[in-house]
Parts: C-alpha cells; sequence; structure tokens
C-alpha cells in the first residue's frame, strides 16, 4: 500500500504538472516528495493523487495538486524566504512552502481545520511552520514584512493588508474574481508605492471570508 502511493505520486508529477508546463525543479521535487495522502481523511486516500481538488470538512477543499504547484511556482522560492499564507486549509500547501522557504507563517479562519492541519505537519516533523487563528485578509503584521505572500481562497480584489507587508520584490499570489470563477494573479513590488500585475490563468477556489474579503 505504501509503495503504491509513491508511485500514485511520481504518476501525479508525470502527468498532471509536467505537461501542463510546471518547470521550476525544486517545486517538481517537493510535489514528488510530500505524502498528500496524509492531508485528507483515510476514506479519501486512494483518490489523494487525482487530478482535482477534494473535502477537507467544513466545504472545505484541498486544492488541486496542478493549482498548488502552479501558485508555489509562481512565488519563485529560492530557499531563504519568510513566507505568509492565508488559508492553511488541509496544510499541504503549507508542508510544500516549507520545503522551499525558510519559514512559514500560514493563518487560517476555522479552528478546527487550523488544528488538524497543525497536527499532520507535526507528524511530518515539519519545524519552520507556524500557524495561528485569525482573518488573514488582515495579513500578519508580527513576522513581516514577507518575500512572498500565497491567498488559497478567492477574494474580490488584493486585501490591502497583503500588498502593505511584501517586501520590496515580494510577490503576493492570490486568486482575484467572483465567487464562481477567480484569475490566479500575481502582485509584485517593486517599490514602495509601487506594484505590477500579472496573470496566471482562471482557477476556481472557496470564498476567503473577513474584513477585506467576503462577508460571512
Ligand atoms: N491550501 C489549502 C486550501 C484550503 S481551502 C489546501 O490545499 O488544503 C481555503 C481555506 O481558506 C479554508 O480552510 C478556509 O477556512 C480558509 N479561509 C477563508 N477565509 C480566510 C481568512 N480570511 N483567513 C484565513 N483563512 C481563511
Amino acid at each position: 500500500m505504501f509503495n503504491d502511493y509513491i508511485s500514485k505520486r511520481q504518476h501525479m508529477v508525470d502527468t498532471q504538472l509536467l505537461p501542463r508546463g510546471i518547470k521550476d525543479p525544486r517545486v517538481i521535487n517537493a510535489m514528488r516528495k510530500i505524502p498528500r495522502h496524509l492531508f485528507l481523511d483515510e476514506a479519501l486516500w486512494p483518490e489523494a493523487y487525482e487530478d482535482h481538488p477534494a473535502p477537507i470538512g467544513e466545504k472545505q477543499t484541498i486544492s488541486q495538486p496542478y493549482i498548488v504547484a502552479l501558485m508555489t511556482e509562481a512565488l519563485k522560492l529560492q530557499g531563504t524566504e519568510t513566507v505568509l499564507e492565508i488559508g492553511t486549509g488541509s496544510g499541504y500547501q503549507t508542508a510544500i512552502l516549507a520545503e522551499l522557504a525558510e519559514q512559514v507563517y500560514s493563518v487560517e479562519r476555522l479552528p478546527n481545520i487550523a488544528k488538524r492541519a497543525r497536527r499532520t505537519l507535526d507528524n511530518l516533523k515539519y519545524s519552520n511552520i507556524v500557524i495561528t487563528i485569525g482573518d488573514g485578509t488582515l495579513g500578519w503584521r508580527e513576522h513581516g514584512p514577507y518575500d512572498g505572500i500565497i491567498v488559497t481562497a478567492a477574494a474580490p480584489s488584493a486585501p490591502k493588508p497583503l500588498l502593505e507587508q511584501l517586501k520590496a520584490g515580494g510577490r503576493l499570489v492570490i486568486p482575484i474574481g467572483d465567487e464562481f470563477t477567480q484569475d490566479l494573479t500575481v502582485f509584485i513590488r517593486e517599490d514602495e508605492q509601487d506594484y505590477s500585475r500579472e496573470s496566471y490563468g482562471g482557477c476556481r477556489f472557496v470564498k476567503l471570508i473577513g474584513a477585506h474579503g467576503w462577508g460571512e
């Protein structure tokens, strides 16, 4: 059974990520390594490496593997960065970030979801991840500014506190749109006041709920 998940994981990378243009070798290695099934209920393990999101309880989902790879690649991490993640969810994306950056801070709104992610990540022995419960649309000022910020829920626009908590040259990766479809967007802080914007294509996420997101 163990070997079965290893081969499913390699198959996921070879058939879902490489043909769609994921190129960063560090991202590819992390996706080959991290046991994605352990972030799901055991009943869902058989489909953990399939090409779609999966439920994680409380109407939330673990993102599709390709979207995790695409968003991570868009951060352009080298290994020395401090990264802020909004929407811990299952903790799978958090683990990928922890492999590729120096330190990861992650904010989750739902306490039960956050506790479970913490347990999973502790079992896997990650020591460079700090999770807190709160409204991530406000960012996490205490540990900023950040080299990269990733939001794994859909926002109507880029939350101002997140733009402010980027370092110069820092990148904010966030799905922007309405509640049905979004554009995966990267904001790059060129200097104090100046941001440029790139689009990485269509996606669909659950809603970012908070002061600078959607209402409850
Ligand atoms: N990257 C996660 C995605 C989880 S779904 C994964 O692949 O497992 C999005 C998550 O964002 C949900 O857990 C939801 O509760 C959380 N979320 C929504 N609004 C939030 C907010 N304002 N602050 C923090 N987390 C939020």
